[in-house]
Parts: C-alpha cells; sequence; structure tokens
C-alpha cells in the first residue's frame, strides 16, 4: 500500500513528530511505526518490475470476474455550469445523505470522509461533475433521486433468498440510486455505475420504460443510432470488458463506460482495440458538445 505523503508531513515524520507517525503509522498489523520502518519495508520490497509490470495493457482486457472493479478517474468539471447543474439537484431536495450513512459505517469510511457528512456530499458533487451537463440536468428534470446510505440490505430472489450485498443499486420502477458511503469512499466506480443506468434509462424513455441501450427506445432522435449502436455490439457476442457485462446490454454499456473512466489515457487504444465502434460511443455520452447537440 502506499500512502502519499507531502513535504511537510515528510519532515515531520523525518524529525520524529510523534502526531505525525500516529497519524501515518501503526494503522496496519505488521505494518511500519516509523518513517525509518517504512524505509526499511520500502527497501526490501521487490522491484517494481517484478511484481507491478504489464499489467495495465495485457491484463485488463482478458475477462475480469464479475466482482473486480477499477478506480474511475474521469476528471470532475470544474466550471460554473457544472457547478450551477448539480447544485440545482441539491436545491430540489434530488440528493439525500443518510444522517447515519457515515456512523454506521466502518472506521476507514468515517475517517476517509473526516467523520464529515459534507464531505460525503462533497465526493457525490464530485462524481456527477464528471458528467456532461445536459444529462445531470436530466437528473434533476426527470426527478432521479440520489441516496446515500451506511448499508444496502440485500435483495431476495425469487424464492426469498437473500441475494449477495451490493453497495449500488438503481431502481429503474422509482427512478432511484442508492449507494453506501463505502463505496463513495472506495471510489471505484460503483456511483459511476449508477449514473450510467439512470443516464440509460432517461435517454431511453426519460425513466418510464425501457432504456437506451436495449436499442428500441430513444427519449432524443439524436441519440438513436447510439442506442442501435450499443444494442448491436452487445448482440454480437463480442467487444465485452468482463463476464458480468455479458448479462443484458444495460451492464454492458455501464461496464464500457466504467473501464473507458478507469484505464489511463494513454492505455485507452486498449479499450479501442476491443471495439472501435463501442469506444466512439463512450466518447460521445461523455462530450458536453456531443450531447447538447443529440439533446436538442
Ligand atoms: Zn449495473
Amino acid at each position: 500500500m502506499l500512502v502519499p505523503v507531502d513535504r511537510i508531513v515528510w519532515a515531520k515524520l523525518e524529525a520524529g513528530d510523534k502526531r505525525a507517525e500516529a497519524a501515518f503509522f501503526g494503522h496496519i498489523d505488521g505494518g511500519p511505526r516509523s518513517l525509518d520502518e517504512a524505509l526499511n519495508f520500502w527497501a526490501q520490497a521487490p522491484a517494481p518490475q517484478s511484481g507491478f509490470g504489464e499489467v495495465s495493457q495485457v491484463g485488463r482486457n482478458v475477462d475480469k470476474s464479475g466482482g473486480k472493479r477499477d478506480r474511475v478517474n474521469l476528471p470532475s468539471k470544474k466550471d460554473e455550469k457544472t457547478k450551477a447543474s448539480v447544485r440545482a439537484l441539491h436545491d430540489a431536495g434530488l440528493i439525500h445523505i443518510d444522517s447515519n450513512a457515515l456512523k454506521q459505517s466502518e472506521r476507514d469510511v468515517r475517517i476517509g470522509f473526516g467523520n464529515t457528512p459534507d464531505q460525503v456530499k462533497d465526493r457525490v458533487d464530485e462524481i456527477l461533475s464528471r458528467y456532461p451537463t445536459p444529462l445531470i440536468d436530466l437528473l434533476g428534470q426527470d426527478e432521479v433521486r440520489i441516496r446515500v446510505v451506511a448499508k444496502i440490505d440485500p435483495a431476495k430472489d425469487e424464492f426469498g433468498r437473500l441475494l449477495p450485498g451490493v453497495d449500488g443499486r438503481y431502481n429503474g420502477a422509482n427512478r432511484s440510486i442508492t449507494v453506501t458511503a463505502s463505496a463513495l469512499h472506495q471510489n471505484l466506480g460503483v456511483f459511476d455505475e449508477e449514473l450510467v443506468h439512470a443516464f440509460d434509462h432517461l435517454l431511453g424513455s426519460r425513466g418510464k420504460a425501457g432504456r437506451l441501450s436495449e436499442g428500441e427506445m430513444v427519449a432524443f432522435p439524436g441519440f438513436a443510432e447510439i442506442g442501435k449502436t450499443i444494442k448491436s455490439q452487445f448482440d454480437s457476442g463480442e467487444h465485452f470488458i468482463d463476464e458480468y457485462s455479458k448479462g443484458n446490454p444495460r451492464e454492458f454499456l455501464a461496464a464500457w463506460l466504467k473501464e473507458f473512466g478507469a484505464i489511463d489515457p494513454e492505455d485507452r487504444e486498449v479499450l479501442r482495440g476491443i471495439s472501435p465502434v463501442m469506444y466512439s460511443v463512450v466518447e460521445r455520452l461523455l462530450d458536453e458538445g456531443f450531447v447538447r447537440e443529440a439533446m436538442r
């Protein structure tokens, strides 16, 4: 595990500052308890090329097991228009952080957010800000509710058996996204995935029936070609990012968008190699200008 340390903290650690030591060390059993010990650990660690090499290029486009997720690194836009769009969702009361969302979360989650619900809200805003403003506005127009909770109760299957727990869910029946504070803390694309499901639903039928990715419904004619393309790419039985996304076109689209966001921009050619067509679909869905034009 690597923890970023800035120069000031480094200087304190070098000087043997006990408070800085307590903040940075001693949280991992068997881990280093001081800067000296940490440097020792580091000196004995295997050189990077023997442990970490070749992961991004080849490893990534091989099927991943259903549960594997990558950090999404799409840039959060900081312009006034984006800020206003996100603020409008708050003003409309569509974003709710449960009062126990942090309190009942694990310690690392609470600490990660400084025990401050406001920081949870900031993370929600930051992730929303990755997407084109017309899509953020559409969440408001179609009243998609976003709720942050400590835990999501596992759903039951048709026989009443508990399904595996999830940390994010988009419920199309009432157009709501639920995400755990833990998922927001890890920032591994869970909230992004649920947002994509919501966008897919709104762009397909304004959240009333089918999804864009299913290729049969489209709420804005400018997206018609994209909808048909996603469906035909899914139907081709190729171009899958992972096992999970073979289930249906909704997950197929979500996996593509998340992987696009997770992969380093300089490695994106790998994705283009899996499907230049899907690559272009994702690029357009994330493009402010394209989306604005398509929704006119
Ligand atoms: Zn999903």
